[in-house]
């Protein structure tokens, strides 16, 4: 098995499988403490686990402006977290998004093309999802599933990094990808999905909804669509920590969830505005806790990984 990874200057380089060890934890990630203000959440490497563990990434952050998060919502500055999951479970580990593609830290303009202007990635080669398994000791051998909110740019970077993976996406979601609206192109980058010998698995909107990828009520997927034809959250229920709900970008924000605010990029607002809807019911039901997916503030508050995680 050869595995694709990428030195410190961002060459890529193949290596045999066998020169990676599974308890491979020598990537030491500097802390990003990109918003002004330290993790408030404690940081501790915890003794013992459930044996399912929720590791909370991000592949550094966007500069934008509001008004490209929250519709007709101003010029100003606005920076916003990448972020992307790792699932470790005793059936397999599962990658959700990845965040940026690493090429976005090497040559973002040659990868994203004009689109840098409106979303600028500030990324180091160090924090793309392979390297950043590996710092809580998961080697890119070992995981079995690649589970896509949906294809936008910012979330297609685990897609073809991982040999043995299966990878998830809603059907529509990968259609519509490789044939996008004029208004939505530039948030689709072909070469990130568009890869050989991936092991694509479709989910069919609302036909599939809530899929139990294990069977055990760990991992379910949600189709939310609006922001994206074929959008999905996920509920995450944890043995500790109970239900987590990852809207994703079925709401960016506080202020999305809240509805202040409309998605600054939408297919469908009538949708979009259905699909908050339906994670509010889900959160009422269950109680979960909600992780937004963009959220500079909101996201501070969170357990980050590689120091800690949900259980
Ligand atoms: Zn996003």
């Amino acid at each position: 098995m050869k595995i694709v990874e990428f030195d410190e200057k961002g060459q890529q380089v193949i290596r045999d499988s066998g020169s990676i060890m599974s308890n491979d934890s020598t990537s030491k990630l500097a802390p990003r403490p990109v918003f002004g203000k330290p993790d408030t959440a404690p940081r501790r490497k915890r003794k013992s686990s459930s044996g399912i563990e929720l590791h909370m990434f991000q592949t550094g952050t966007l500069r934008t402006k509001m008004k490209y998060i929250k519709m007709n919502q101003g010029e100003e500055d606005f920076e916003i977290p990448v972020p992307w999951f790792l699932i470790k479970h005793p059936m397999g580990n599962v990658v959700i998004d990845g965040g940026n593609a690493v090429e976005a830290a090497i040559d973002k303009r040659a990868h994203w093309g004009a689109v840098v202007d409106a979303y600028d990635p500030v990324m180091d080669v160090k924090e793309n999802c392979v390297e950043q398994c590996k710092s809580v000791g998961v080697s890119p051998h070992d995981v079995r599933f690649v589970v896509q909110s949906h294809l936008h740019l910012d979330h297609t970077g685990a897609i073809g990094r991982f040999p043995n993976a299966q990878h998830i996406v809603q059907r529509s979601e990968y259609e519509y990808a490789f044939n996008p609206q004029w208004f939505a192109k530039g948030a689709y980058i072909r070469a990130d999905f568009d890869r050989p010998g991936l092991d694509w698995k479709f989910l069919g909107g609302e036909f599939t909804d809530n899929y139990d990828l294990f069977g055990d009520g760990t991992i379910r997927m949600i189709f939310t669509p609006g922001h994206s034809t074929g959008h999905q959250s996920f509920l995450i229920t944890l043995p500790n920590t109970g239900p987590v709900l990852l809207t994703i970008d079925a709401a960016y924000t506080q202020d999305h969830w809240d509805n202040k605010a409309l998605p600054g990029l939408v297919v469908s607002s009538s949708d979009a505005a259905d699909s908050v809807a339906k994670l509010h019911k889900i959160a009422d039901d269950t109680g979960a806790m909600v992780v937004t997916g963009h959220d500079p503030k909101n996201w501070e508050s969170f357990r980050k990984a590689p120091y800690d995680f949900y259980d």
